[in-house]
This record gives structure tokens, C-alpha cells and sequence, in this order.
């Protein structure tokens, strides 16, 4: 029995607008999952979704069934999690020498931490890992791994030069408090906010754990709000494919900012007409049966976004 949504969204929770209206009707393992956007803002967002309490049963009884992990760090998951780093860790690579500790939430089986420690110069690594076998393995293998972020900032830690979160932002439902909590208690002064998320411009990005869709703006709005500047950013396939044309992760390097905006920014009318127009054409059930026959062909003639 899957947790029920009991939480209704009247206004958008970026922006507050009441301009809220359907955007995509999704089935994420058999499970009907309801998308809405922002008519102001342009964020997408999951409508019905969890109240707080729900969110926390829903990871305590579903999530591993719906998703089917055994939480053991199985060879394949390493390979992706090995390869993921790799690239992470290229794209970061100017910051190699400049900073002195990495804090990875969201850190899994800990091959990221290690990437970066061995690579970079780190001298302190730390995780937070919700997951509780990922979180021994990673401790096994001598790193500091914490449950949560508020396990973590009690125990007064001295503040990270770097701070990453890879696939981790569209689950959280109250995004940008937890930005603040950071910035506030957890990143340095001068310190660097790595953040990967899936690009709804990319690709569609709805599961039934994720609140929260991105497009480069709705991302820099998020960081705005929660006093961060974006000073890099990319739209990629990597590591699936390095196709110049992919474009399904949105990965950005942000540092803290004086300035905190109130609340998201007024989308143009032609972003919003091509979200409108454009992406959810290609999220009915039926073109995506469409996407993956023609996917083949399109790829042997190298035609993306397919
Ligand atoms: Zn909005």
C-alpha cells in the first residue's frame, strides 16, 4: 500500500501565485502522478503531492520498494556511481587546489567524497547518506557520514569550501529553506554549491519521490531565493552520453550572495509557450512509446534531441 497524497497546492510554492494549471498527467509505476505550472513563474511542479509527515512514511515504507534497491552497493551501481564522479569531478576541475573540504549530501556509497579527497587536495570529507547500509559502507571505508543535514549542523562542524548535491534537490519538497539552512550553517564564506538535477527541458523528470522540476531558470530562481549566485552552468547527457544535443542534467556552480530574492521572477511569455508547446508535447505516454522506437534510428543518425 503506497502512501496517499494528502497535500493540495493551491499557489505556486516558489512564487505564490494562484496562477497554477495543469502541465503533465504522468503513471510512474502504475502509480498516476499530476504535474502543474506556475502561469507566472514557470515552475512545474508535483500536484497533489505529500505533506511533510506523508514525505517522511513515504521513505520510511515505499520508497525502496517503488524504486527497487536493495540499499546494497551492488557492481552496476558503483559503475554508474564511478562514472557519475568521474564526470563530476572534470567539471569541476577548476576548483582542484582551491578547496580544503568537500561535504557530499546525498553521498550513497561515498565514491564521490573519495573522487574529490583523492583528487583535489581535500583534507576533510564528509556525507550525509538517509539511506542506512549506503551510509555504513561509506563510513566502513573511513568517512564521516551523516543521516541528515540537522544531524550534521549540531554537531557544529567547521564550515565546507565545497558543497555538492548530485540528484538530490527535486526530491527535496521545501528546497529552498534547506538552501538557506545550508548557506546559513554549512558552506564557507567563500565556498562553492555544486548542484545536478534532471532537466525537464531534457527529458521528462517525473517520479512520484520528485516534487520538484527544473529548467535552468526555475534553478537560478531556487538560488536566488535562498541567497546564492549561479556563476556556472551546463546542460549535458553526461555521463550517458556525451551527444552535444542532450541536454537531460542541469549541473551548476554557485557561491553565497549578498542578495536574497523574495520569491521566483516573472517567466516571459515565450518561455512559457515553450514549455507549453514544446515539452509536454513530448511527455504524453504515447510519444514517449514513440521516443523509444524512434530512438535507434535517430541515434545511428545522430539526431537529438531524439
Ligand atoms: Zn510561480
Amino acid at each position: 500500500m503506497i502512501t496517499s497524497f494528502d497535500k493540495v497546492l493551491e499557489k505556486c510554492p516558489l512564487c505564490s501565485s494562484p496562477k497554477i494549471k495543469p502541465f503533465a498527467n504522468w503513471t510512474f509505476k502504475k502509480i498516476p502522478l499530476q504535474y502543474q505550472q506556475c502561469h507566472s513563474c514557470g515552475f512545474i511542479f508535483q500536484n497533489p503531492t505529500y505533506s511533510a509527515a506523508s514525505w517522511g512514511k513515504f521513505y520510511k515504507t515505499d520508497y525502496r520498494a517503488l524504486y527497487n534497491d536493495d540499499s546494497k552497493p551492488a557492481a552496476e551501481v558503483i559503475k554508474i556511481q564511478n562514472d557519475r564522479a568521474d564526470h563530476y569531478s572534470q567539471w569541476l576541475s577548476n576548483l582542484n587546489g582551491k578547496v580544503k573540504s568537500h561535504l557530499d549530501i546525498g553521498s550513497s556509497a561515498g565514491i564521490f567524497l573519495k573522487k574529490i579527497k583523492d583528487s583535489f587536495g581535500v583534507v576533510k570529507s564528509t556525507g550525509v547518506e538517509p539511506g542506512d547500509d549506503y551510509r555504513q559502507f561509506a563510513s566502513e571505508n573511513g568517512f564521516d557520514i551523516f543521516e541528515d543535514i540537522d544531524q550534521l549542523i549540531e554537531s557544529k562542524p567547521e564550515k565546507y569550501d565545497l558543497i555538492t548535491l548530485c540528484h538530490v534537490l527535486e526530491h527535496i519538497p521545501d528546497m529552498v529553506d534547506f538552501l538557506k539552512k545550508i548557506r546559513a550553517h554549512l558552506l564557507s564564506e567563500n565556498g562553492f554549491l555544486f548542484i545536478e538535477v534532471p532537466n525537464i527541458r531534457g527529458g521528462q523528470s517525473f517520479e512520484i519521490a520528485h516534487p520538484n522540476c527544473f529548467s535552468h531558470k526555475t534553478l537560478n530562481d531556487v538560488l536566488e531565493m535562498a541567497g546564492f549566485k549561479m556563476v556556472r552552468h551546463a546542460e549535458h547527457g553526461m555521463p550517458r552520453t556525451n551527444h552535444k544535443e542532450s541536454k537531460i542534467y542541469l549541473s551548476s556552480l554557485s557561491t553565497p550572495s549578498e542578495k536574497q530574492a523574495e520569491k521566483a521572477s516573472l517567466a516571459s511569455s515565450e518561455y512559457l509557450d515553450s514549455s507549453l508547446n514544446h515539452i509536454r508535447k513530448g511527455f504524453t505516454l504515447d510519444s514517449w512509446t514513440m521516443f523509444w522506437l524512434k530512438y535507434p534510428i535517430k541515434k545511428l543518425l545522430g539526431k537529438f534531441p531524439v
